[in-house]
């Protein structure tokens, strides 16, 4: 982050906006601009790639799903916008310590311990630690003790949109993050490459949210995509991942996409269409209602 701040302040925050005689290396400076900044990345991220997922990649027919609810993008955007300023406070925090060098970050390829190989190692470490520690984070997050408490809301879209990726409760949100920002305290990290993967992350959250099941053929097994994500949704205690297959395969709850077996919410609505039942308000009211309609199409009428 301190290369962010560093540019907010050469271009922006030192000529226009701070008085001279507050120092840029002032520590109350540092966590006002910080706090600024984080929320502008957070809502430049989750709107600016939202949208464009939204308009080029989500498909607009699983609106039509009885479990799409009403207005529901609209609560998706407002419960994001309203929780992202509250994860950005402790947020901020390790951002703080980062800035005042307390973390493993670098440079230059120069700094890194293995050089380029290095820096590609550092990568894949980064997705393999980020993807075992949410992993049981996510679990833990559903135990029964605390999932009314800080999941739920997240779980309140069966039948997600690119909006509901950031759509958590703050302390939920915090927590799901963590893994990232704890990451380069514990390993060396290029800073650019920590940008990079930062907003990957992004988009990656937003696109296990969007409907879209294309995963490479060969990787289907071992990538936990919107398929997988969507199941989760859907039926609550599988695929957990958020890379990876690999920890729900381990953890017991791996679950075989039901899009990917012809069983999935675009199927539900094709035979709803099929049957005449869309467009009537009886398929949505009894989804909204009951909650199962995607649950009896693949369990019971298999
Ligand atoms: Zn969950
Ligand atoms: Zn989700």
């Amino acid at each position: 982050m301190d290369l962010v701040l560093d540019v907010a302040d050469y271009y922006v925050l030192s000529p226009y906006v701070y008085p001279a005689s507050w120092p840029e290396g002032g520590a109350l400076r540092q966590i006002i601009s910080l706090l600024v900044l984080t929320n502008l990345g957070a809502a430049v991220l989750y709107l600016g790639l939202g949208v464009i997922n939204y308009f080029l990649v989500f498909d607009h027919t699983l609106m039509k799903h009885p479990q799409f609810l009403e207005n529901q993008v609209q609560r998706e955007l407002k419960y994001a916008m309203t929780s992202l300023p509250l994860i950005s406070i402790p947020t901020v925090a390790l951002f703080f310590a980062e800035v005042r060098g307390y973390s493993k970050l670098y440079d230059t390829v120069d700094e890194s311990p293995l050089g380029w190989p290095g820096l590609f190692l550092s990568m894949i470490s980064f997705l393999l630690f980020t993807d075992m520690c949410i992993y049981w984070i996510h679990r833990f997050l559903h135990h029964k003790s605390i999932y009314k408490l800080f999941h739920k809301p997240h779980h309140l879209w069966k039948i997600p949109s690119p909006f509901a990726s950031h759509a958590f409760h703050p302390v939920d949100g915090f927590m799901q993050g963590l893994p990232y920002h704890i990451y380069p305290f514990l390993f060396p990290l290029h800073k650019v490459l920590y940008l990079a993967l930062y907003i990957f992350v992004n988009i990656w959250t937003i696109s296990i949210h969007d409907g879209d099941y294309r995963v490479p053929g060969a990787l289907t097994s071992a990538i936990n995509g919107s398929a997988h994500h969507t199941d989760h949704h859907l039926f609550f205690d599988y695929n957990y991942g958020q890379y990876f297959t690999l920890w729900d395969r381990l953890g017991g709850s791996y679950r075989h996409p039901s899009a990917l077996m012809g069983k999935g919410p675009h199927d539900l609505i094709r035979k709803l269409q099929a049957e005449g039942k869309l467009g009537d308000g009886r398929a949505k009211a009894e989804g909204q209602v009951n909650g199962d309609a995607q649950r009896r199409v693949t369990f019971k009428e298999e």
